[in-house]
């Protein structure tokens, strides 16, 4: 099946060690394993390239896992990969996800040079107490070596990721880890800032039903979600998706795809793709994989038009900016009024929605969460499920 994705997702299972709160598909591995899985990575990279994919790449996004536990000529092979088989577009941005403490100058300039041009760091927070109960393995002085690291190797283009109702957190710890990452020489031109879940099957799920999580109550958890858009707005991040604050045109291209709808693949172990109206994930069997990289993915649903638009409001009302009336009408045929307008005038009655013009195309509008309707996102978006 030919295709139009303009995205490509790499998934890299690797991590030193399990965080307590993580349900991600990751694990620790020898080296030996390592290697074999990128060889795999590649016939998979190779094929789709070569066989599937009639465009060019706008983004790639290496993300896990903790990508950076591999040694850069791994890395550097798999980007490789990518540039022999896909057309990279000349300004295509190229992310890569580290954590702090795996990183040097040297793996960071093989980073640069294969050209990866986006460092995205998952820091969390700038208290070592506070890290080790999330049982992260870098503390923050780990975090400063890397982010200087990269500095020195020449990004420009970096993301700090931040957590809050972190275990003993207060808004004190919070608001000195929000100011402290935003006043790093020079700035981040991205943050990502998002709150705990504590998810099935992890050691945190337990701990809680043991009630020996001791994680921020409810006030304090919306004191710290209000505290984050006015810290960083004061540092000149505009917030452009409910959890995510960028620089004046740094925002995430990779993120802003998957909210827009734009059609990705997703390469490697449990790589979800969307493309042609259908998601498909691989498998998440390291030996299935490792055997049979290109067979190995399955169909999971094919989307029809009803989920289609519901995707559409779903996914683009995480954007502060909102969804364009005509955007909608031009990709379905129908207009939004017409499917979801009983939701839209009780939300906007209630003020949880608001309408604006859009720029373009002329006589559009936007429909967006308000102020309060951020803070009750998921009520808001349940009604258009
Ligand atoms: S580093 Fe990230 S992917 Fe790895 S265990 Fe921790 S949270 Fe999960």
């Amino acid at each position: 099946m030919d295709n139009n994705f303009s995205e490509v997702y790499i998934h890299i299972p690797f991590c030193v060690r399990k965080c307590l709160y993580c349900d991600f598909l990751s694990f620790a591995a020898d080296e030996k394993a390592k290697e074999k899985y990128i060889d795999a990575l590649c016939t998979e990279l190779m094929f789709i390239g070569k066989e599937r994919c009639k465009t060019s790449l706008s983004s790639v996004f290496i993300g896990g896992g903790t990508p950076s536990v591999l040694p850069s000529d791994l890395i550097v092979k798999a980007m490789e990969s990518v540039k022999d088989n896909f057309t990279l577009a000349e300004d295509a941005e190229v992310t890569i996800e580290c954590n702090p403490g795996t990183v040097d100058e040297e793996k960071l300039k093989a980073y640069k040079t294969c050209g990866i041009n986006r460092i995205s760091f998952g820091l969390q927070s700038v208290h070592d107490e506070e890290l080790k109960s999330l049982g992260r393995i870098h503390t923050f002085d780990d975090f400063l070596k890397s982010y200087d690291a990269a500095v020195n190797a020449g990004f420009t283009n970096i993301n700090v990721d931040l957590m809050s109702d972190i275990p003993g957190q207060t808004t004190e710890s919070w608001e000195k880890t929000l100011k402290t990452i935003c006043e790093l020489k020079p700035a981040p031109t991205h943050i990502s800032a998002y709150s705990l879940i504590v998810e099935e099957g992890t050691p945190f799920a337990e701990m809680e039903e043991e009630g020996r999580l001791d994680i921020p109550d409810e006030e304090t958890d919306r004191e710290m979600y209000h505290m984050t858009s006015k810290i960083l707005s004061e540092y000149g991040y505009g917030r452009y998706e409910i959890s995510n604050y960028a620089k004046p045109g740094s925002e995430c291209r990779h993120n802003l795809g998957y909210w827009t709808g734009v059609e990705y693949y997703g390469a490697g172990l449990g790589a979800a793709s969307y493309y042609g109206g259908c998601r498909f994930t691989n498998t998440s069997e390291l030996p299935v994989y490792m055997d049979d990289p290109i067979d190995s993915f399955k169909l999971d649903e094919k989307l029809t038009l009803a989920d289609k638009m519901s995707e559409f409001m779903i996914l683009g009302l995480r954007l502060t900016k909102g969804i364009n009336t005509k955007d909608f009408t031009k990709r379905f045929g129908q207009d939004v009024m017409d499917i979801y307008g009983k939701q839209i005038h009780r939300f906007l009655d209630e003020k949880l929605l608001e309408e604006a013009d859009a720029e373009e195309p002329a006589g559009s509008k936007m429909i967006r969460l308000s102020e309060r309707g951020l803070d009750l996102a998921n009520h808001v978006m349940q009604s258009f499920i």
